[in-house]
């Protein structure tokens, strides 16, 4: 059946808007002093009159299609002009996410070549999405193979779209941010590494996303967006330069007010000496944040992993609880090792059990609600009694064991502990 014949409920789509209206309109959005984004467009082979048509009619101009070529099976999405547009032939817009480099750091000539295969195989255009990381690049479907054959020829890839691994996100760790604790975005190379055909090749009940974040700061949100969350930290008490804390606090650094700062009062100040209690020390970060680089990350490093955070999904929104509390990270050259762990875990035996378990569309969070989290903990990740038994009873001074939970999951004596420490921890912010 022809587009155009297509049965069209008059109620439910718009009459093709007037072609001078159109025009109008688009001619409006080129006024004014700042640049245009119509007009950025013009320069590309991309329809601009058929967004025209879209912004005077209040309704999308375009609908779902399927672009298919042998060998690339995520990674692609394609509209095609709407039935209402009356647009015959139909347009087709396809675009592909390409799997681009750690922490979105592109050197000139990665972006020249991007810039290359989007004129070449395309229509000249490039989107940088900000949220999930991706490079868009609008593609000729004809040439869609063409295009990946050109990504892989610079080490890139086209992938990250349905039920595949997600286009995995670190933060800029020791790029930008002298708080990194293990490097970011070499852990993120190491899992396309691992794990490419997860990114390419759809074979799981829903998305999986990983997130590297360099330190308990979690910048990235990891947490409430990612269903394996791996954080660097440390074990015990902030290390303390005597030194540089004087000099700090010669420089005007107020330390009553750094001891006032820490949420569970592990640091004492004597009039002389600072001390941190490290087992009272929840890894927040603050008296870092205030204080770097007298007070720094504890020496003995490691990595947390933690699983189960989504923002949609089918039981709500929920932060990822802890899966694997400390991984001892000696020294930066073992990282690849410990990311092993992580994999052996994660790789070979969760996400093969929740492939076979998961509900379709089910992000593993909730699989562990829907099962229990003991039983996740033994039948999925196939941990040991004991060590489950450790994780699923661990106090809450441990960071992010507490309430890695959805609210509503509480028991009611739980709703209401959680309340009254967030009052109290209310009470003591400034
Ligand atoms: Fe206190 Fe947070 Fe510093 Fe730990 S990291 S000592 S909890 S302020």
């Amino acid at each position: 059946m022809a587009s155009e014949e297509l049965p069209i409920t008059p109620s439910l789509w718009p009459e093709p808007p007037p072609k001078e209206k159109v025009e109008e309109y688009l001619a409006e959005l080129e006024k004014g002093p700042w640049p245009s984004h119509v007009t950025e467009l013009k320069k590309t082979k991309y329809p601009v009159y058929i967004y025209g048509m879209g912004l005077v009619a209040g309704a999308t101009p375009w609908a779902t299609s399927a672009a298919k070529a042998p060998g690339i099976y995520s990674g692609v999405l394609s509209r095609m002009s709407h039935p209402w547009t009356r647009i015959t032939p139909p347009v087709f817009e396809d675009h592909a996410r390409v799997l681009i480099p750690s922490a979105q750091v592109f050197t000139t000539t990665l972006l020249r070549f991007l810039i290359e295969a989007s004129r070449r195989y395309g229509w000249g255009l490039l989107q940088f999405i900000g949220g999930t990381g991706d490079v868009v690049i609008n593609v000729d479907r004809e040439k869609l193979i063409d295009l990946d054959i050109f990504l892989r020829r610079i080490g890139l890839d086209i992938g990250g779209s349905g039920d595949v691994m997600r286009n995995t996100v670190s933060c800029p760790g020791p790029l930008l941010c002298p708080y990194a604790i293990y490097d970011t975005l070499k852990a993120r190379d190491f899992t396309y590494s691992c794990l490419i055909d997860w990114a390419t090749y759809p074979q799981f009940p829903y998305k999986i996303k990983f997130k590297y974040s360099g330190c308990p700061i979690d910048c990235l949100k990891a947490q409430a967006r990612a269903d394996y969350v791996i954080i660097g930290t440390w074990r015990g008490a902030p290390d303390i330069d005597d030194e540089k804390l004087r000099q700090w606090i010669e420089e005007g650094g107020d330390v009553e007010e750094l001891v006032r700062s820490c949420p569970t009062r592990a640091i004492t100040w004597d009039g002389s000496r600072l001390s941190i209690d490290g087992s009272k020390c929840v890894k927040c970060m603050e008296c870092i944040r205030r204080a770097y680089p007298a007070i720094k990350p504890g020496k003995e490093r490691g990595l947390t992993v933690l699983i189960g955070g989504t923002i949609k999904s089918r039981s709500g929104p929920k932060l990822a609880k802890v899966l694997i509390p400390f991984i001892p990270l000696p020294s930066p050259d073992k990282l690849e090792e410990a990311l092993m762990t992580v994999f052996q875990v994660v790789r070979d035996r969760i996400v093969p059990k929740w492939d076979e378990e998961g509900w379709r569309r089910e992000r593993v969070g909730d699989t562990l609600i829907r099962v229990t989290w003991q039983r996740f903990l033994r039948d999925f990740a196939k941990f040991d009694p004991d060590l489950a038994a450790k994780i699923t009873k661990a106090t809450p001074t441990e960071p992010y064991y507490s309430y890695g939970i959805t609210f509503f999951n509480m028991s009611e004596e739980q709703k209401q502990k959680y309340l009254e420490d967030l009052r109290k921890a209310m009470e003591t912010w400034q």
